[in-house]
């Protein structure tokens, strides 16, 4: 792999957002979030995790999936201008490498994903709730998950790491200097670093293996789920979470439009913590009972039965839920618990 020293944040950022919009995660009134369409002058990396991920880029929200025109079908795939997500955390890209996968057939995710550029950056210090060193997903960005890489070195400069074909074609242009031995040895220290100065996180690792030992009784997923008030916030803001519904909706219409459409489908996020998610049209529904659908959200995240199929746990230790959920279900709360009670 390529690696140059940037003398200038600004100057990468001003060349990708010649070809591309460019977004990036900034910083205001102490909270900081993805902001659309950076523009010059461009603004400081972040220190901190967005409380949302990157997630809603790729799978939308709320989106159309077809229309009926009241004659024919016609799908409604959403294809963005090129785009170029700058300063993706590495808890957040392996996030985003999960969703590949498990969205590998959709279309609509897929037109997205494509044109996306994605340039990585190391995180040097832990960030609150953070666990992403105990599930492989950080704090340095996994090259498999990134087009570009950047780690903060000294004097305001960076390292900048080239990993896909992708990245290289985006520098095109750019006038850079090659990296040192120093420089990028310097990357590897200082990650080293920052696993050191995470808190002791043991549990969690006890707590998963408790788990997939089949040693979490069905009434301590019941005792848990008192607590669940089934807000979605948990799934609403995890990277990983992917459950979807559709819906059917008529549109009226316009006249003066002659192909006006008469009924679209909306696909929206669901979450499998509400009571009706499961729920089949028959009224049976597998997972009546609240406990057993917080132990269906937990199991996909931390069950060695999914490994097969994503090479790792449906968790990339990000902590949001732990800092969102009203109940405390968090997934510090919970290993606790697990390791203390189940
Ligand atoms: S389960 Fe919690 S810590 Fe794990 S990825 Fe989802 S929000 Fe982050
Ligand atoms: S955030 Fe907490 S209370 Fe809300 S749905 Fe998730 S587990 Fe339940």
């Amino acid at each position: 792999m390529r690696q140059y020293l940037l003398h200038s944040l600004q100057d990468l950022q001003a060349h990708l957002s010649q070809t591309r919009q460019l977004y990036q995660v900034v910083d205001k009134g102490g909270e900081s979030y993805w902001q659309s369409e950076v523009q010059a002058p461009f603004p400081p990396l972040s220190q901190q995790r967005p409380l949302s991920s990157a997630k809603s880029f790729f799978f939308a929200e709320q989106e159309t999936l077809y229309v009926f025109d009241g004659q024919f079908f016609r799908e409604t795939i959403y294809k963005p201008e090129p785009f170029v997500l700058f300063g993706v955390q590495s808890c957040d890209l392996m996030a985003i490498h999960y969703q590949d996968i498990f969205f590998e057939q959709d279309p609509y995710y897929q037109a997205r994903r494509q044109q996306a550029l994605l340039v990585g950056v190391d995180c040097v210090l832990p960030c609150q709730n953070g666990f992403c060193n105990l599930v492989d997903a950080g704090p340095g960005v996994r090259d498999s998950t990134a087009d570009l890489i950047l780690h903060p070195l000294e004097d305001d400069c960076w390292l900048l790491i080239v990993v896909t074909d992708s990245g290289n074609a985006a520098l095109q242009g750019l006038v850079l200097t090659p990296a040192t031995s120093r420089d990028k040895n310097l990357r590897w220290d200082n990650l080293t670093h920052c696993e050191q100065q995470f808190d002791d996180h043991s549990y969690i690792p006890e707590g998963i293996e408790k788990l997939n030992r089949g040693q979490v009784s069905d009434e301590f997923w019941q005792q848990v789920a008192i607590q669940c008030i089934a807000c979605s916030g948990c799934t609403t803001l995890c990277p990983t979470c992917s459950c979807y519904g559709t819906q059917n909706q008529a549109v009226s219409q316009d006249d003066s439009d002659k192909l006006s459409t008469q009924a679209r489908q909306v696909r929206f996020w669901d979450s499998c913590l509400y009571e009706g998610f499961q729920r089949e049209a028959s009224f049976h529904n597998p997972a009546e009972q609240a406990g057993e659908r917080v132990k269906r959200f937990w199991y996909h995240k931390f069950s060695d039965d999914y490994l097969p199929e994503f090479g790792r746990y449906g968790c990339i230790g990000c902590g949001r839920c732990e800092q969102t959920c009203p109940g405390v279900i968090g997934v510090h709360s919970v290993m606790k618990r697990i390791v203390k009670d189940a």
